[in-house]
């Protein structure tokens, strides 16, 4: 089966989150499953970059905002992402410095719903005839608000692809309004409750969600707090309608790069079968020392917190700031933050490094490096997410041997066991749950935590479960390859 993976971002090339990760990983996953998968992606100029095998395989001509562009589709095999790459290549919308979304000073592209209507009119214009690639997609599996438009414009053209859309993360949904939906000339019945009109805007993740054969989420709880009013969006309506169609299925990650057996970052390695304890041992010395902290030997049996991720409100950043000072004043714990993101939170915690020196390790910034060694230096990883669509990191931290400690939702209610006395006997417990988005909440989990680590027998138990869990892309990829199938016969 042919499926052509339609998305904004896709790692090593480009990537702002978890999307990138997805796009990387399961187009792989299907391959060695058997489908003829190729991923289609803006040519940024980030991209071209980094490519120099480029062949021009034909020319578009595509509605922009009240002007047409002429478009190049490029073709590469690019051995990073393991599958063909094609790039839709329009200059004017793409060959810019910068983020994918953003202007190098931080904010949005003025001309976002231009720039994503005219990759998603492209790569319908490519979906829907075998002309020019000579290979025509059965599905199309588009992602997020950028490439939401694309299953309504496969709507307009006869002998259209099957097509999939998958919501990474509801929040961002893509609205512009309704002078923008006028310039890009889009069909007028489109204007409306049925279709892309949303509150007096249009949003573009509202055409994948009612214009695609099938829609999936990110996990199976996620799927079903979108359609309540508190996590939904204003879309909780329009999903409980199209349910039928939605489904959740749970991101794997990447287990190649995310190995503590191999990994290339960490100064010491380790797996389940093999010096768990000596290997994280080593690396959490070797992370204290990176960040400046020296410790004697009898001291690194202090409990090390970790936590990294976007600097939002989503990742229940204030939380975390409202308790880390009841937590470094009432342990002998430390605790290292990567991340980076809204300046009132970074303000925040930097005001906090310099009230714990040496014991609230902070690095503001992006770091691939440090990330995994701070997955494998770290005794306990924080996971806050007041919503989280399915969320990585607790899952790198769970292969890392280093319980997770998470809100009850989303992905994250779906990945992590809590260790309640009796999981812990049973040997199914994996990490720490709460279940109130408040730092009271969040608070108590810590203690238990930290009580547990006080246990060794009981924490190397909970170290070995959490390390034995699979969560790589060979079931997630065999419920997609189900879907499609369903779909496109
Ligand atoms: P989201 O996509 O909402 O940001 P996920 O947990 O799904 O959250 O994925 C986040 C990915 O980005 C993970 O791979 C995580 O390690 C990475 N990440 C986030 N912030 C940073 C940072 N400051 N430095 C390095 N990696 C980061």
């Amino acid at each position: 089966m042919k499926i052509l993976f339609a998305a904004s971002e896709a790692y090593p090339l480009v990537k702002t989150g978890g999307l990138g990760d997805v796009i990387h990983a399961l187009p792989r996953a299907l391959h060695q499953q058997g489908m003829d998968v190729r991923v289609i992606l803006p040519a940024y100029r980030l991209i071209l970059e980094q490519i120099s095998n480029l062949r021009i395989a034909g020319w578009l001509q595509v509605q922009g905002a009240g002007r047409l562009h002429q478009i190049r589709i490029l073709e590469t095999i690019d051995h990073h992402l393991g599958v063909p790459l094609l790039l839709v290549d329009a200059p004017d919308l793409f060959d810019r410095p910068g983020s994918p979304y953003l202007h190098p000073d931080g904010y949005n592209w003025h001309d976002n719903a231009e720039r994503f209507s005219v990759f998603s009119r492209a790569v319908a214009q490519l979906a829907s005839t075998a002309n020019m690639l000579d290979w025509k997609p059965d599905v199309v599996h588009a992602h997020d608000w950028q490439t939401g438009l694309l299953p309504a414009f496969l709507k307009l053209v006869p002998d259209a692809p099957a097509i999939i859309y998958t919501i990474h993360n509801l929040s961002y949904s893509g609205i512009f309004s309704h002078e923008e939906f006028i310039r890009l000339q889009l069909p007028g019945e489109w204007w409306s409750a049925d279709a892309l009109e949303f509150f007096g805007n249009f949003s573009m993740l509202k055409g994948g969600i009612i214009f695609s054969d099938k829609i999936t989420t990110v996990s199976p709880s996620y799927a079903q707090e979108i359609q309540t009013p508190g996590f939904g969006y204003g879309f909780d309506g329009v999903l409980r309608t199209n349910h039928h169609k939605l489904r959740g299925i749970l991101n794997g990650i990447d287990q190649e790069i995310w190995n503590p057996a191999t990994d290339p970052y960490l100064p010491d390695h380790y797996s389940l079968k093999h010096r768990y304890l000596a290997g994280k041992r080593a690396n959490k010395q070797a992370l204290l020392e990176q960040l400046g902290v020296k410790l004697q030997d009898d001291q690194l049996n202090t409990p090390l917190l970790g936590f990294i991720g976007r600097l939002v409100e989503q990742k229940g950043v204030d939380l975390l700031l409202q308790i880390i000072p009841n937590i470094l004043d009432n342990h002998d714990a430390r605790l290292v933050v990567l991340g980076s993101g809204e300046k009132h939170f970074e303000n925040a915690l930097r005001e906090l490094a310099a009230l714990y020196p040496q014991r609230l390790l902070l690095t503001l910034g992006y770091s691939e490096e440090l990330a995994h060694r701070i997955e494998a230096g770290a005794d306990l990883f924080l996971m806050p997410s007041r919503f989280e669509p399915c969320g990585l990191n607790q899952m790198y931290s769970l292969r890392y041997g280093t319980p997770p400690l998470v809100h009850q939702v989303g992905g994250l209610a779906d990945t992590v066991v809590d260790a309640t006395p009796e999981n812990l006997k049973n040997n199914t417990a994996t990490g720490f749950i709460f279940h109130e988005p408040s730092a009271g909440s969040m608070l108590h989990a810590v203690e238990r935590a930290l009580s547990v680590y006080e246990k060794p027998a009981s924490w190397h138990k909970l170290m070995r479960t959490a390390m034995a869990q699979d969560f790589g892309w060979t079931q997630s990829a065999s419920e997609y390859i189900q879907l499609y199938e369903e779909i496109s016969c």
